[in-house]
């Protein structure tokens, strides 16, 4: 939006979905369904050109890998870890840099970080990376009240201030929650995982497997039905 407005050149943009399995997005479906109705719909009623990328590698894939070497040579890859998720490696990165790699070496890429993040901004390579957020003084939330406007505000901010994959080890509590309650269909195929053998990690977080997470939740619910009073009569 701030290229179009300002006029800085935009050739197309670029996203890259990130597949858990070869007929599942790895998004969270509200958020999968903002960029399938409103981004894309946006860009392409503005003219700019949408290139969608999808690595041939899949959450499953990753999951179901047979890990060569170290400690955990000879078990499944299993679950991402916090803080090292395999998944940016092997399904986000590899499309992007293969695509980059057809473009011409001068080809400058927008960075969404806003000019009030400071840290992040510092990591940008002097040059081909560039943060029109930054460069027209935009901060977090100005951001988010330009997209609001728009009509560009992913819902998905309504139970996150984060995005990730629905399956990502650094999701929030309330995150897993969303998912559990509102997507039983991705909890399932969640839940299924923890029963294949010899994973080079049973814990789908820091902390807990996804059947105790699970159990956590089934008691939560347990607990409240309890202090319903519709449940006496
Ligand atoms: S959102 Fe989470 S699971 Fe997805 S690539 Fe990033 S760290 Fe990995």
């Amino acid at each position: 939006m701030l290229a179009l407005e300002h006029g800085d050149p935009l050739e197309e943009a670029v996203y890259c979905e990130v597949m858990f399995d070869a007929a599942t997005s790895g998004e969270i479906p509200e958020h999968r369904d903002f960029i399938r109705e409103k981004g894309i719909p946006f860009l392409d009623a503005h003219g700019v050109k949408v290139t969608v990328l999808r690595s041939s590698m899949t959450y499953l894939d990753s999951f179901y890998r047979v890990v060569q070497r170290g400690a955990a040579a000879g078990k499944l890859n299993s679950w991402p870890l916090c803080g090292r998720c395999c998944i940016q490696r092997d399904c986000k990165l590899p499309p992007i840099t293969a695509y980059q790699n057809t473009l011409g070496p001068d080809t400058v890429q927008y960075i969404g970080y806003a000019c009030d993040e400071q840290e992040r901004l510092m990591r940008l390579d002097g040059g081909k990376k560039v943060s029109l957020l930054a460069k027209y003084r935009v901060s977090e939330a100005d951001a988010a009240a330009l997209c609001k406007r728009a009509g560009l505000y992913s819902p998905i901010y309504k139970f996150t201030s984060r995005n990730g994959c629905f399956f990502c080890p650094n999701a929030t509590r309330k995150e897993l929650r969303h998912l559990y309650d509102h997507h039983p269909d991705l909890w399932a195929k969640l839940l299924a995982l923890q029963q294949a053998p010899n994973k080079a990690t049973e814990r789908f977080n820091r902390t807990q497997r996804i059947d105790e997470i699970d159990m956590g939740f089934q008691w939560e619910d347990r607990q409240c039905s309890l202090f319903d009073p519709n449940n006496y009569t």
